[in-house]
């Protein structure tokens, strides 16, 4: 099935200069969060040019605004929900990530070199493995401000999934193990959830 990913949409729109993606540009250079309404003229404009019978929707919608728009959207395609995956993940995973994240060694040289712990072995204590740079740590990186990150983010999509949950469309899955197993147990929910034929889209 063809992934639809909001997040590389925006990307797209803001590199090619498109209308939506200089107004994103505008709002981005601003320092404000993206309008409801940008995200989902994108959305629509690729829904619409694409005619895809089946689709999965990644990363959107993360608002009730942007969730209501959608349904509206899908309404005029005529394409229904078939479900709404949503990955969450278990307590010891949000500890183990916050460990991961407080941890992170970013270069002073260039601030795309950044090494994890548990991920890279770096060849000397403190210097990056690829330019020779100081290796520091971030002042807002503490275990705690990364911890309410993660909170925030469940306070603020619990609007979404119970828009979904009220609609009897929300599978949840515990994003906990690799990709392929957390590919597996979402695949084999969404089968359990609705058995027929897959033929309108989904979404996460
Ligand atoms: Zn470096």
């Amino acid at each position: 099935m063809p992934q639809i990913s909001v997040g590389d949409l925006m990307r797209a729109h803001l590199s090619q200069g498109s209308e939506s993606g200089i107004r994103a540009a505008e709002i981005i250079n601003s320092g404000s969060l993206f309008p409801d309404e940008i995200i989902t003229a994108i959305v629509r404009d690729c829904l619409h040019r694409e005619a895809l019978a089946g689709f999965l929707l990644v990363g959107y919608p993360l608002s009730t605004a942007q969730a209501l728009a959608l349904d509206e959207l899908l309404r005029e395609l005529g394409k229904p929900l078939d479900g709404v995956l949503h990955l969450r993940l278990p307590e010891a995973e949000v500890e183990r990530h916050v460990r991961r994240l407080a941890a992170r060694g970013f270069c002073r040289d260039e601030r795309t070199h950044r090494f994890e712990p548990e991920v890279d072995q770096l060849l000397v204590d403190g210097v990056c493995n690829v330019c020779g740079g100081e290796l520091y740590q971030r002042g807002d990186d503490t275990e705690s401000s990364i911890r309410s990150k993660f909170r925030s983010r469940d306070a603020w999509l619990e609007p979404v999934t119970r828009h979904y949950a009220r609609q009897d469309l929300l599978v949840t899955v515990d994003a906990a193990g690799t990709s392929d197993e957390i590919a597996k147990r979402a695949l084999t929910a969404l089968r359990a959830h609705n058995p027929r034929p897959r033929s309108g889209p989904a979404t996460s």
